[in-house]
């Protein structure tokens, strides 16, 4: 390692030690307050940039198992998924249960997953209202998430918030939403005075079959990714995303458009905590240092 990234790598960690602290497992933080106020100011920073005519939901942290099977989650990402599990049956089987050492042997599976991302519980909810009318749908959903990631380090988290636009409807608005979002995500890194690029990105796709699914994505640029250098700046962590799943949710959930056709979808995604992440990389953790057109764009 040279002595630049040696550098780098302790104004990260001494970021870290003043915003996040470690509590027992790897990917989960505590966040202070100072952290949350950044989080609070970026929701705002976020929200104020949402398009009129916009539905607001706010989903909890976990969601239907039925829902996230349907969605195709287990054949694309089941390394990542957690699931809920619980001790089941009345006081004596419970008491027996957790006086065993093994008692985690007697947890049973719920009805609930942890939410992997904020978009999919949108797709049922709109599902069971009928038809999509013909100039489509547009939401802003945000959620607790959960991905059993293969490797923990700062900017990968077992426990992350996510916000998301959403638009479902016809093929080309779908895709002029994501690409009015792409431009307009350029132009809030640079009020946030991040360094960034746009780049085509691809999902960790489960498996060998995966691989060519990421293959593919990547050759249909249906996911691109708005990167910070955080960590490193060879390797940029990916704070946004811009997916365009083409009709893979409207299949899934038989979502029409008025006209009969399967609605086609497309998301931009937030990393709550990478983007706050970014700013104390770039700012440092005096907000006082902080510039004050950045400040004022987060009203800290
Ligand atoms: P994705 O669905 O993978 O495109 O994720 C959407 C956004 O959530 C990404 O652009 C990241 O900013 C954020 N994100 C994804 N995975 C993690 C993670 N393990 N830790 C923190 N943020 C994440
Ligand atoms: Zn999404």
């Amino acid at each position: 390692m040279n002595l630049v990234a040696e550098n780098h790598n302790d104004h990260i960690e001494s970021i870290v030690r003043a915003v996040l602290k470690p509590v027992g497992s790897p990917g989960i933080y505590a966040q202070t307050g100072l952290f949350e106020q950044v989080i609070e100011g970026l929701t705002v920073f976020i929200s104020r940039r949402r398009e009129p005519g916009t539905e607001v939901w706010k989903f909890p942290p976990v969601m239907s198992r039925d829902q996230i099977q349907n969605s195709g989650y287990l054949q694309s990402f089941p390394h990542l998924l957690g699931c809920v599990s619980c001790l089941d049956g009345g006081e004596s089987d419970i008491r027996a249960a957790v006086e065993r050492p093994d008692w985690i042997g007697g947890l049973e599976a719920t009805e609930l997953v942890l939410s992997p991302a904020a978009c999919y519980p949108i797709y049922p909810l709109v599902a069971a209202r009928g038809d999509i009318p013909t100039k489509g749908l547009l939401f802003d959903a945000a959620s607790y998430c959960f991905r059993r990631e293969a490797t923990y380090e700062i900017d990968r988290l077992q426990a992350f918030r996510m916000r998301e636009y959403v638009y479902i409807g016809m093929p080309e608005p779908v895709l002029n939403f994501r690409t009015r979002w792409i431009s307009r995500a350029a132009e809030m890194a640079t009020q946030l005075g991040l360094p960034h690029r746009i780049a085509p990105a691809s999902d960790p796709f489960f498996g060998r079959a995966g691989r060519i699914a990421s293959i593919s994505q990547l050759e249909q640029s249906l996911k691109f990714e708005l990167l910070v250098p955080l960590q490193s700046e060879t390797e940029p962590t990916a704070c946004m995303s811009f997916n365009y799943h083409r009709d893979h949710f409207g299949t899934a959930w038989a979502l029409r458009t008025a006209a009969g056709e399967t609605a086609h979808t497309a998301c931009v995604a937030f990393g709550m905590e990478r983007l706050a992440l970014a700013l104390f990389a770039t700012h440092g953790v005096e907000l006082k240092n902080w510039p004050a057109a950045v400040r004022k764009s987060l009203l800290l």
